[in-house]
């Protein structure tokens, strides 16, 4: 690698405060992210999940004697749609290096990877972290290192017979990206973004589901800390972390361990740590003295990859609007980049707006996607892909409200119902008799009476007029909140006044 470079102004509001000094901060990130693809990186077996163990397996996965790995052609271009969408250097020649080492679920004796001569070179992604107390965003720009393309492993499983372990190659050889950040992150809340934010990017891309659980984006944590815009200092990498809120925990605990040894007047050694999430706290594995020497060398099995620029120029002109993009055509479209951020920070979620947006006003949708599914969406403890109100229904709701048949309560009432009962919302609010009181001679009458029972209200209302307001909901309760808002409060202010 390259000699560290500095890209980042210290920040204080991000320093920890330690017992002799402040301290920052510096953290890089290697993904590895599965790429989306049915077969493996060198062979046609499938890439499914959950599938009986060692149903996927070829003889290339087995590494049989004689066996060759070919190059499957829908991982490069992958690999080259992933660099473009983090706005990188595509490499059209890239070498495939032998990794050497000894695995139990690695039965080659070494992983096909690239070293030296990447597929994907420098690249960057935007993170915003927030909003803070005053609704703002903290916008930064985080440099990518590489990305390059290796097999994975397959997986040992040790609690199965009491006295022997079992393998399952299921997963080796499947095509992993990794991707390798600079040293450009400079609090947990950072990093936490980072990962969210390329999860968000690779999803829109398709290159990778990005599900953790199930292992297919997994991230090692390098972590340091130093005198704030100081040298940097001894790393520590923590392995495998496989939740973003496993990550935000590791480098919290990561940090003030290694800040707790300096105050001392200690030294880091740089090691590869774990992190134990049911004590909140990272172990030692192994210390780099211990770490392996790779015998990194070239495969003579494969050919160095080359594609020239009208591949990469296909690949180009097919990529899906990303999210940064999407954000900017929402806030033109007159959104407020909350709102914007808020919805394309899931392509779920953005779809889903889209869907309910489209040939509508999109600021009211975008009210209801955010406050009302989401909101609803959160207290259930679903996910978009669950909601029982579908964009098709959510649309007749804005639409019912926007033609001024519903007002803006009733239709709390009735996404209430739908999302219960399911149905027509245009059949429900005429089934239920939910449309809004137009008629002003109704209104008129409802007005009346409410005047009439509080004489004492209206000589005060006519002092102050806020005291309207409360007539207002006198008037919505009586009409069941049918009443079209704007009606009333025309139709009192001038009773209030003449009377
Ligand atoms: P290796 O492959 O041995 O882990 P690399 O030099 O490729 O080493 O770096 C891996 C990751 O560690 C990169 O994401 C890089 O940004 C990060 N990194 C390097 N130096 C530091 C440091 N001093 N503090 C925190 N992260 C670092
Ligand atoms: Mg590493």
């Amino acid at each position: 690698m390259d000699a560290l470079v500095d890209t980042r102004t210290p920040d204080p509001k991000k320093f920890i405060a330690g017992a002799t000094q402040d301290w920052e901060m510096v953290i890089g990130m290697e993904v590895h992210a599965q790429v989306s693809s049915s077969s493996k990186l060198f062979s046609g077996a499938s890439t499914e999940f959950g599938n009986e163990q060692n149903a996927n397996v070829s003889l290339v996965d087995a590494a049989m004697p004689g066996m060759l790995p070919v190059i499957n052609e829908e991982c490069v271009s992958q690999a080259v749609r992933t660099g473009l969408g983090l706005k990188a250097q595509i490499n059209n020649r890239s070498v495939f290096d032998r990794k050497n080492y000894f695995y139990p679920d690695l039965p080659q004796g070494y992983q096909i990877s690239q070293f030296k001569d990447p597929i994907v070179g420098e690249g960057k992604i935007m993170i915003a972290v927030g909003p803070d107390k005053k609704g703002q965003f903290d916008e930064v720009e985080i440099g990518i290192e590489r990305l390059h393309l290796e097999q994975d492993a397959g997986k040992s499983m040790h609690d199965q017979h009491p006295t022997m372990s079992f393998v399952d190659l299921n997963r080796s050889g499947v095509a992993l990206m990794e991707i390798v950040s600079k040293p450009d992150i400079r609090s947990s809340d950072e990093a936490k973004a980072y990962v969210t934010k390329l999860r968000t990017i690779l999803r829109y891309l398709g290159t990778c589901d990005g599900n953790m659980e199930q292992g297919s984006l997994r991230a090692d944590v390098n972590v340091s800390v130093r005198t704030p815009g100081g040298e940097f200092g001894t790393r520590c990498e923590i392995k495998n972390v496989n939740s973003i809120r496993f990550i935000g925990q590791a480098i919290e605990y990561e940090a003030r361990r290694q800040i707790g040894i300096l105050e001392d007047g200690g030294t880091i050694d740089q090691e590869t740590r774990l992190f134990d999430p049911s004590k909140g706290e990272t172990r030692s594995m192994r210390s780099k003295e211990e770490a392996h020497d790779y015998r990194y060398f070239p495969d003579p099995d494969l050919l160095p990859l080359e594609f020239d620029d009208a591949y990469v120029e296909a690949i180009k002109a097919n990529l899906p609007e990303l999210p940064d993009d999407k954000r900017e055509r929402l806030i033109k479209s007159g959104l407020s980049p909350y709102d914007a951020s808020i919805l394309v920070s899931e392509k779920s979620v953005a779809d889903f707006y889209e869907e309910v947006a489209k040939g509508r006003d999109g600021k009211l949708a975008a009210n209801w996607v955010i406050n009302d599914l989401l909101g609803a969406l959160n207290k259930a403890g679903q996910s978009i892909e669950e909601t029982p109100v579908s964009a098709d229904q959510l649309g007749a709701i804005v639409d019912l409200i926007k033609d001024g048949t519903i007002s803006g309560k009733i239709a709390k009432d009735l996404f209430e119902i739908i999302w219960n009962e399911g149905g027509d919302p245009k059949e429900v609010v005429e089934a239920r008799g939910m449309v809004q009181v137009t008629d002003l001679g109704a209104i008129e009458s409802a007005v009346d009476e409410v005047i009439a029972a509080n004489p004492d209200k209206v000589t005060a209302a006519k002092e102050k007029p806020q005291l309207v307001g409360w007539f207002v909901g006198q008037v919505m309760k009586a009409t069941g909140g049918k009443a079209n808002p704007q009606a009333v409060n025309e139709i009192l202010r001038k009773k209030i006044e003449n009377s």
